[in-house]
């Protein structure tokens, strides 16, 4: 990290710092912020962690999520602590443009600003540790307190719980691509530090509603198209599903990933109703570029084999425009 020095001086002194991540945070979103959040208030910090929207309810454990501020509902005390700010960290996305529109009061502060994360092509920023190999945020945010500290640190569990969330999501229950050395490295780190395996497996895997079980046989069932010469699977959400199946934030998550599991399906798009635009996952496998495909045609972006975008279009003319677009570009 460029500066790092600096930074570290700053950090010598109790601060009121910002975290921010970003919108419909994942449990790399939420783990990285809160587990920075618990070690920064360790250290006798100031920590404040905005949310864009609302998290999934299988995050709400995780020590200072009642802390935190949905910007969606409480924008005006959202906008005093951010303007009151001495440092802003930014954590799992890249772009101010992401967490529109929070991007409106954070462009105009002259704070440090520094970046932790893991997407392809990220903005500049004044501080940055940033490293598409790493596996998740969770895993920077390790780094980093490493860095801080001079030696791995002798975390607390809340710390440890929040880190090894990212980590065990974000590499997908250490299977993808994104699970490196350093990644089992942590675990076993974490592990000496008291991780609970039960704990994490209970409430962040083990929650489900009976509700979202029925709604994902629906989904395989009924909302899933199978285009086999073209290896891509579409999986539908519609607002029907929505209120049918009483679907909160977080719900949809790793449905995305089963038509990967048919053999001969290299890329799999979940689409999902929301408001009057299409919210777009992206799943792919080896060197078939997702985050490439997302940029350039729906405003959106990522990782190599996982990213997101939007469509203003209906479901079905979506469906239409990706294949069209994918045979175009790839068959
Ligand atoms: P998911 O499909 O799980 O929502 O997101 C997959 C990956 O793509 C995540 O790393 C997420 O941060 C990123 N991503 C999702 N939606 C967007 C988007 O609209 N824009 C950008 N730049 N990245 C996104
Ligand atoms: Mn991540």
């Amino acid at each position: 990290m460029k500066n790092f020095d600096q930074l570290k001086d700053l950090l010598n002194s109790p601060k009121k710092i910002v975290i921010v991540t970003h919108p419909r945070p994942d449990g790399d979103a939420m783990g990285s912020s809160l587990g920075l959040y618990n070690y920064l208030r360790s250290k006798g910090h100031f920590p404040t962690v905005i949310l864009p929207t609302e998290y999934p309810d299988y995050f709400r454990w995780m020590r200072g999520t009642r802390k935190a501020i949905l910007y969606n509902r409480r924008k005006e005390d959202a906008d005093k602590v951010i303007n009151e700010a001495e440092i802003v960290f930014c954590l799992d996305f890249n772009s101010l443009k992401r967490v529109d529109p929070i991007h409106n009061v954070l462009e105009p502060l002259k704070v440090p600003f520094v970046l932790i994360d893991h997407h392809l092509e990220p903005d500049e920023f004044e501080y940055a540790l940033h490293n598409t190999k790493a596996s998740s945020t969770c895993e920077l945010v390790a780094d980093f307190i490493e860095m801080l500290e001079g030696e791995f640190p002798n975390l607390n569990k809340d710390i440890v719980h929040c880190l090894y969330t990212g980590l065990v999501t974000d590499t997908g229950n250490f299977q993808n691509g994104a699970t490196s050395v350093r990644a089992f490295e942590l675990a076993a780190k974490f592990m000496k530090l008291g991780l609970d395996l039960e704990y994490i497996r209970e409430n962040v895997f083990n929650t489900y509603k009976e509700k979202r079980i029925r709604f994902l046989g629906n989904a395989l069932l009924n909302r899933m198209v199978v285009v086999p010469h073209l290896s891509i699977a579409y999986i539908s959400v519609t607002k029907e599903d929505v209120r049918t199946y009483d679907l909160n934030a977080g719900d949809t998550e790793g449905l995305v990933n089963y038509p990967l599991t048919i053999k001969g399906i290299k890329v799999a798009v979940l689409l999902k109703e929301h408001g009057d635009i299409v919210k777009l996952s992206f799943r792919s496998k080896a060197d078939i570029s997702v985050n490439d495909f997302a940029r350039k045609y729906f405003q959106g972006g990522g990782h190599m084999n996982a990213a997101g975008g939007k469509s203003t279009k209906s479901l079905s003319a979506t469906i239409i425009e990706i294949t069209n677009l994918w045979k175009k570009e790839y068959a």
